[in-house]
């Protein structure tokens, strides 16, 4: 953390543009001092991507993008998860890529598979999919030390109303938290958009787990809250990178870690959903990368 400390307006930016100081994050600086005297925790510059990272990071995310993109085709009633896994993991390896969940925190697989009350981590498996399931595949790219990280949602053949309903209203949280957000605002923004959709559906947001910064680490600060917050949350300033990863469920919040210490279930049983994207704070508005 060097924010406070003293540049020469003329000399060299410190994000390596190689631009003046005062052409280049003077301003910037001086919007995070106010809104850090309003109390708000500002990112460190470590978390300010240069056009590198930028660059690197996009790279990774297209291609989780296009493997997403793919399952479509690939995902349908008889395939088990593991049948999944198998084939990201190859298109992930033959385009010089890593899988991060594999081996990550010891996670034995590339992907994580969750289906109908497995909130999210579910682990792929013999199991087959069946018509009405509905599967949400998560899928983290590494190129060149660059994540790239987003989920989705499979409906498994035809499946029922209220599954589709929530599989939509859900997708709608993550748009619209999106949308809503703009540069320098706090992170709380995300959190409330979500949970005023949920409330109006009568769904309930999972507390547990949330979105996180990400760029040459699978996870990093800040720690994006899908709920509604009352302390002031860390802003989004342009340059960072992180997701936002909404988990939905139909039933009461609450979730289980089952004995795999990864698998995490809904407490009651009810269905759960998750959309996942990975975003940029651009100088104007938030890009999704994925
Ligand atoms: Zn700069």
């Amino acid at each position: 953390m060097n924010n406070k400390s003293k540049i020469n307006r003329n000399a060299p930016c410190w994000c390596g543009s190689q631009k003046k100081y005062k052409q280049c994050h003077f301003e910037f600086d001086e919007t995070l001092k106010s809104l850090s005297l309003q109390g708000y925790p500002i990112p460190n510059r470590s978390l300010i991507k240069t056009k590198e990272d930028l660059a690197g990071i996009k790279k990774s995310c297209q291609l989780t993008k296009q493997i997403l993109d793919d399952l479509n085709t690939i995902i349908k009633p008889g395939i088990t998860t593991n049948e999944i896994d198998q084939w990201v993991y190859e298109t992930t390896i033959k385009h010089n890529a890593i899988p991060a969940p594999l081996n990550y925190k010891g996670f034995p697989k590339s992907i994580c598979t969750s289906i109908n009350e497995v909130v999210c981590h579910g682990i792929p498996e013999d199991r087959v999919l069946i018509e009405g399931d509905i599967l949400n595949v998560d899928v983290t790219c590494i190129i060149n030390g660059y994540y790239g990280d987003s989920c989705r949602m499979y409906p498994i053949g035809k499946i029922s109303e209220k599954a589709s309903h929530l599989i939509n209203i859900t997708k709608e949280c993550l748009e619209e938290s999106i949308k809503n957000l703009k540069p320098f605002d706090p992170i709380n923004k995300i959190g409330d958009t979500i949970s005023e959709i949920a409330a109006r559906e009568s769904y309930s947001v999972v507390k547990i787990f949330g979105g996180h910064g990400t760029g040459k680490k699978f996870h990093e600060d800040p720690f994006v809250f899908h709920y509604k917050k009352r302390e002031k949350l860390m802003i989004c300033a342009p340059g960072m990178v992180f997701t936002i990863e909404p988990m939905i469920n139909e039933g009461n919040a609450d979730c289980i870690i089952l004995e795999d210490n990864w698998t995490a279930v809904t407490k009651d049983n009810s269905l759960s959903a998750q959309w996942e994207h990975t975003v940029y704070v651009n100088e104007d508005s938030i890009e999704i990368l994925t």
